[in-house]
């Protein structure tokens, strides 16, 4: 039984605590208090970016869309940044990546060129964005898109749907803050060298600067042409990024020695489970594409063999097909890759990050700072 000093005890305890969180809360409503907190907010949010990227002691690749078409809600689609002689350069801008850059606040105006892989749309659909961006960013020139033939439409197309925006921004923003002249983005088509070959095993080179050097790399997408992987290689340091592909085995040839392999992967047990679902739910389209995705893409197993052969440091995945979000469906979507592969593999994440410092044999993993 409850001594009538305890009972009093307690209830004083309970009105003191109601009190405190009656207080509590009129202060949490009160508007000074919820400006001050989002004047803090604002503070972060407009902080001057971060320049610690783009620091010349290392090659660094993140990645800003790890998913492919399948939706995902913590991933974009397909982009890869490239960090080197103190600019950026992107491979692919698929759907919602532009804005995971303009989250992460790194110099947007130190962008050096976009290479598009192919003319998928979950490779390019954020070009314009990524355009509109780097541009109220401050870049101090037009955006340099690379890719191969057909390039020229792709851009084209996407400077003439963005135009009148421009114009509405320019005219209210003035010529100062939004200049026309840096607005337009200007396509350069890729050529490979020599005639082609029935392996798809060309390469050519996309620039040549500062120490840094980009090469386009023939992949097999077919029925998709072209399709590039593209490598990086600066300072000793480099990376293979592929786009997507079938098993391409002439990929080993241009990838030998990388340190990092960047590589697209179908899942085929989750895709056929997905196949499956969809047919006995009778969306047969769904079940269609589900199929036919399967011809033309490439499997863990063998990224691995190809990464394998080329004796890169560090196999990354990314492009997921499905995006295997949660610590079960990575394992399944990896199923086989400890036998597969001879050396290191891992999974990208939107804001995963890999760090080669020069002058060292070193592969940091880690996660784009925030
Ligand atoms: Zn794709
Ligand atoms: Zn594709």
């Amino acid at each position: 039984m409850t001594s009538p000093i305890l009972r009093r005890l307690s209830t004083t305890l309970l009105a003191l605590l109601t009190l405190a969180a009656a207080t509590g809360a009129a202060f949490l409503l009160s508007p000074a208090l919820q400006q001050r907190l989002f004047d803090r907010a604002a503070e972060r949010f407009t902080a001057a970016p971060d320049q610690s990227l783009l620091k010349d002691d290392a090659l660094r690749v993140a990645v800003c869309g790890s998913s492919a078409p399948l939706p995902s809600a913590e991933r974009a689609k397909a982009c890869v940044a490239v960090f080197a002689g103190g600019k950026f350069y992107i491979v692919d801008a698929g759907p919602e990546s532009v804005e995971n850059l303009v989250m992460w606040n790194i110099p947007l105006s130190s962008i050096g060129g976009v290479l598009l892989t192919h003319f998928h749309s979950d490779h390019i659909g954020d070009l314009g964005e990524l355009n509109l961006q780097t541009w109220a960013g401050g870049r101090p020139g037009p955006l340099a898109v690379y890719g191969g033939p057909g390039v020229e439409r792709v851009v084209n197309g996407f400077n003439d749907a963005y135009r009148i925006d421009q114009g509405y921004r320019t005219a209210h923003h003035t010529e100062r803050v939004m200049p026309s002249a840096t607005w337009p983005m200007v396509p350069h088509p890729v050529e490979l060298q020599g005639a082609p070959t029935a392996a798809l095993d060309r390469t050519g080179l996309v620039l040549e600067e500062g120490g840094l050097r980009i090469t386009a790399i023939e992949v097999n997408h077919a029925p998709v042409s072209p399709a590039y992987a593209y490598r990086f290689d600066y300072k000793g340091r480099s990376v293979v990024v592929t786009g997507d592909l079938k098993y391409h085995p002439p990929l080993a040839k241009a990838a030998a020695g990388a340190d990092l392999l960047v590589s697209e992967a179908i899942a085929k047990p989750m895709t056929r489970a997905l196949q499956k679902a969809a047919l006995s739910s009778g969306r047969e389209r769904t079940a269609a594409i589900m199929h036919d995705i399967e011809d033309y893409h490439i499997e863990p197993e063998q990224a691995a063999s190809i990464a394998n052969e080329a004796r890169v440091k560090l196999l990354v995945f990314y492009h997921l097909l499905p995006a295997p979000d949660g610590l079960l469906p990575r394992r399944l979507f990896a199923q086989g890759l400890n036998t597969a592969r001879k050396g290191e593999w891992t999974i990208a994440d939107d804001g995963s990050l890999y760090t080669l410092p020069i002058g060292s044999g070193e592969v940091r993993e880690g996660r784009i700072p925030r």
